[in-house]
């Protein structure tokens, strides 16, 4: 089954910032330049709307400190 609609939560591999990426394209590039391949990058969470894929990369952010959330860890409140 491919993912192909939807925001996926992923993490720079580079500087490990959270984002949101639209997975109607190909790749999203990070704020610090780097190119992510949204079919090779981990998505750790996906959502239907771009605005519950905001909200789970600010919640996200805020557990950065600990590192990587993973989608199974990750409760929507
Ligand atoms: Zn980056």
């Amino acid at each position: 089954m491919p993912e192909l609609t939807g925001f996926a939560v992923i993490g720079c591999s580079k500087c490990r910032r959270i984002m949101s990426a639209d997975l109607s394209y190909a790749t999203k590039t990070c704020q610090c330049g780097h190119k992510l391949d949204l079919k090779k990058t981990k998505h750790l969470a996906v959502f239907a709307s771009a605005e519950d894929a905001a909200q789970a990369v600010m919640q996200m952010q805020e557990r950065k400190n600990t590192g990587f959330t993973s989608a199974v860890k990750f409760e929507r409140v």
